[in-house]
C-alpha cells in the first residue's frame, strides 16, 4: 500500500494553502506542489517522482525514482523488462534492477552509493 500525501506551499512565504490565495501574503501567489510518498511504489506501469524538501527552483529534488516497461529488443526476452531506478541524494544512494517481465527474474541489479555511480543514462533526467 503506498500513501502519497499532496500539499500546496506558497512560493513567496512557504505557508500552506488550499487556493492560490495564500492569507499569509493576503493575495494571489504562485504555489509549489509538495509530494509526500511513503513506501516504495510497486506499480508495473511508466511512473516517475521527484521528492524535495523546499520550493521548487530553490532545492534540488534530493530523491527520484522512475518505474518503467520497455522492449528490450532481444528475442530471449520477447515480453520487455520492468526497470526500476532510484536515486536518492540525499542517503547517497543509487539502485537499479532490471526484471524479466515474463519470469520475474532479476537480469541486473545495482546498489552503491550514488558518488560512486558514474552514467550517462541518469543524464538525461536532470
Ligand atoms: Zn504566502
Amino acid at each position: 500500500m503506498t500513501e502519497v500525501i499532496q500539499s500546496k506551499k506558497c512560493r513567496e512565504c512557504g505557508g500552506e494553502k488550499e487556493e492560490n490565495y495564500c492569507n499569509s501574503c493576503a493575495s494571489d501567489t504562485q504555489s509549489d506542489l509538495v509530494v509526500s510518498v511513503s513506501e516504495e511504489i510497486t506499480m508495473r506501469d511508466a511512473l516517475k517522482g521527484k521528492i524535495r524538501e523546499g520550493g521548487m527552483g530553490e532545492v534540488k529534488p534530493h530523491h527520484e525514482f522512475s518505474e518503467k516497461d520497455v522492449e528490450s529488443g532481444d528475442p530471449r526476452l520477447p515480453d520487455g523488462v520492468h526497470i526500476s531506478i532510484s536515486v536518492d541524494r540525499k542517503n547517497d544512494k543509487y539502485h537499479q534492477v532490471v526484471i524479466d517481465k515474463r519470469t520475474g527474474d532479476v537480469l541486473h541489479a545495482e546498489d552503491e552509493p550514488l558518488s560512486m555511480h558514474r552514467s550517462t543514462k541518469d543524464k538525461k533526467d536532470t
